[in-house]
């Protein structure tokens, strides 16, 4: 071998690598982009109607996170079906796809997410979720009111298209079924066991229904939604007669300030021009009589930011708040911050890069969308490789049937499957062909 100083050595293999990869990144047998969606909008057409049987079926089946046996078996046999390599049991009820695509080239991840709600279906469709379960001690009614049965029936059709284009795909597609959304997470656990590696991930994708106008796609660069963090603060002070406050430390009023004081944490302390944030105390408890003044008042809320620079901010300044405004009374606040679902971040580049992509689809349609406060676990996949995670808009035409996300009324207009397994599908297969084969790991 030629002896060249490292640094010539790496930058001549990456040259190399990087004109290699340019020759061979057309795609095979001829196909231009635009053969390519051409196939795609073809085969979305032709398995449209499994796509919505499936979505009806999982409506009628739904589970309670880390019990997504069924649809995960329903998954797997159809994934193994179409020939992918397929892992069942990843953290716990995850089920894994890996299509190698005809040549080397990238790898792209495509996140589905398979969890109903402990919800009873209130919605008036013929195959509405009768199904019960017991959750926390109850019986419950299992209902998918987030909409994760159009995820998981979009996927399974998006694989049996890239499956189909398999010998026109320069690279790797996995796909990522993971349980639990809704809580306790799939994501971080499938992380864990190795999902994002061999092959690495160069960049993931996912899709979430909002009861948005029927067919659009949204997006946005950057944060897109928030992080969700759990808030308790205990004040402690020191038990007296309600007759005769000087003689202890009252906790209520110190309380009290506190809650006042955290109003000015988002609006005087954090830059509203670039991120917004909430600070929500949602419940208060100190006492049981009116005349004794309690030692001690507990209080429980919610942090939301779309920043992670911003997270860290009023995390801080919710507890130098909170401590000194205790202080200030002779109190003493004790803050505890649990930290939930990171701020799911569209990474700006890969986002800018596929807008394109969605633009085909829905051309006007693809709007970039407000920030949401609600929080994702997909936020877990787009920290370890560049993300995009889109919203479908699946509101019915009557506005009377148009209910929230999480609602016993929520209700997904099917007409928009083909679009979201068209994006998904354009997603993958655009940035297969665009993007030149990652540098071997040791080059990195
Ligand atoms: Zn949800
Ligand atoms: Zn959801």
């Amino acid at each position: 071998m030629i002896r060249l100083p490292r640094l010539l050595d790496r930058r001549l293999l990456v040259g190399l690598l990087a004109l290699a990869t340019l020759a061979f990144s057309a795609p095979l047998h001829g196909q231009s982009a635009g053969d390519l969606h051409a196939t795609i909008d073809e085969l979305a057409a032709a398995v449209n109607d499994q796509v919505v049987e499936w979505r009806r079926d999982f409506h009628a089946n739904p589970e309670l996170g880390l019990q997504e046996v069924r649809t995960a078996g329903v998954v797997a046999d159809h994934l193994r079906s179409l020939g992918i390599e397929v892992t069942t049991e990843v953290a716990q009820t995850g089920v894994v796809g890996v299509l190698r695509g005809g040549r080397p080239g990238p790898v792209v991840a495509l996140r589905a997410d398979m969890d109903g709600l402990p919800v009873t279906e209130l919605a008036d469709v013929p195959f509405a979720s009768k199904v019960r379960a017991q959750w926390q001690g109850r019986e419950v009614g299992v209902m998918h009111a987030c909409g994760h049965d159009n995820h998981v029936a979009i996927l399974m059709g998006v694989a049996s298209i890239l499956a189909e284009m398999r010998e026109d795909l320069p690279g790797t597609v996995k796909f990522l079924f993971q349980p639990a959304e809704e809580g306790p997470g799939g994501a971080a656990p499938m992380i864990e066991a190795g999902v994002m590696e061999n092959p690495t991930v160069d960049a993931v994708f996912g899709l979430h229904v909002f009861p948005a106008p029927l067919g659009t796609i949204m997006y946005r660069p950057g944060g897109m939604l928030a992080s969700s963090d759990g808030l308790r603060i205990v004040v402690r002070g020191v038990q007296t007669h309600g007759a005769q406050p000087w003689r202890g430390v009252d906790p209520i009023v110190a309380a009290a300030n506190v809650v006042v004081g955290l109003q000015s944490v988002v609006s005087r302390q954090v830059d509203l021009t670039d991120s917004p944030a909430i600070v929500t105390v949602g419940s208060i408890e100190g006492g049981n009589r009116g005349n004794i003044i309690p030692d001690t008042v507990v209080m429980v809320g919610t942090i939301r930011t779309l920043n992670p620079d911003t997270r860290d901010l009023v995390h801080e300044r919710v507890t130098r708040l909170a401590e000194n405004v205790a202080a200030a009374h002779g109190a003493e606040a004790e803050v505890s911050i649990s930290r939930g679902y990171p701020v799911t971040v569209n990474d700006p580049a890969l986002t800018q890069r596929m807008a394109p992509s969605l633009e085909r689809i829905v051309g006007a349609g693809a709007v970039v969308m407000p920030p949401v406060t609600g929080a994702e676990d997909f936020s877990y996949f787009a920290q370890e490789a560049p993300g995009l995670f889109i919203g479908l808009g699946v509101a019915p035409e009557d506005p009377s049937l148009v209910h929230p996300n999480h609602s016993p009324y929520f209700y997904a207009d099917e007409r928009a499957l083909p679009i979201g397994v068209r994006a998904l599908a354009s997603l993958a297969v655009d940035f297969l062909t665009a993007t030149p084969a990652a540098a071997p790991d040791w080059l990195r």
